[in-house]
């Protein structure tokens, strides 16, 4: 009895230890938290060829994760694995970061695709529109910096040749999200349960919409990726000096 007392007791002892080693929050306010959009059972918008959001998302926000580091910054990587099914939980777990992105690709409404046969199988596409989106919800206490860190971003990867897609501010093919900086592509989107779910300063960047075949193709090349990341990088580094 006696032994399983002081097993108990070490164990706790090993606890409380870990306990005050490692603090539950205690991301530093200099971290970047990356968020991957979605995740493997709910992948988001499928390609024209078929190839699910998430892993566009994973493959920019590793790069950009990977970046951010190169330059000395501190990061943490949210939803890589693909498991992370709450929406909620996802800035939760960013708690104490100094600003969160959440990284996606876009679509678009559903009577603007048509169908064409790739590779033996009909898919879904839509070339109309292309280009990047950033969105900002005022329901998200940090909505001012994060709308500076989007216009920031934005702003960059329009010097890099980067367009803003700009359609979803349309009332109808758009789904009326109002411009919160219409020069720079962000959007106000208000009800975005990631956005609002955040303590912290958050945007959501749609890098480019993958159901236009044109666009696809550009967003799977790793090149253009990693132009895409430097771009947000270099964003982050002028809104978080
Ligand atoms: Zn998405």
């Amino acid at each position: 009895m006696s032994k399983r007392r002081n097993f108990v007791r070490r164990s706790l002892g090993a606890c409380t230890l870990l306990l005050f080693a490692v603090p539950h929050g205690a991301i530093a306010a200099a971290t970047i938290a990356i968020d991957v959009g979605h995740y493997l059972e709910a992948p988001g918008a499928i390609s024209a060829r078929g190839r699910p959001e998430f892993e566009f998302n994973r493959d920019l926000a590793q790069e950009i994760d990977a970046q951010l580091q190169a330059r000395d910054r501190s990061t943490q990587l949210i939803g890589a694995t693909g498991n992370m099914n709450s929406l909620a939980a996802r800035p939760h777990l960013a708690a104490g970061a100094g600003l969160f992105l959440s990284v996606h690709h876009d679509s678009m409404q559903e009577f603007l695709l048509s169908t064409w046969t790739y590779e033996g199988v009909e898919r879904r596409y839509g070339d109309r529109f292309d280009g990047f989106s950033l969105f900002v919800s005022h329901e998200n206490p940090g909505w001012r910096k994060g709308l500076r860190c989007a216009s920031a971003i934005g702003a960059e990867l329009i010097k890099a040749g980067f367009k803003p897609s700009l359609y979803h501010a349309d009332k109808k093919v758009g789904e009326n999200r109002p411009f919160a900086d219409k020069r720079n592509g962000v959007h106000y989107f208000d009800r975005l349960a990631v956005l609002r779910n955040a303590r912290m300063p958050a945007l959501l960047f749609e890098a480019g919409v993958i159901v236009n075949r044109e666009e696809e193709k550009r967003m799977a090349d790793p090149e253009v990726r990693k132009r895409i990341a430097a771009a947000v990088v270099n964003g982050i580094e002028e809104c978080m000096p």
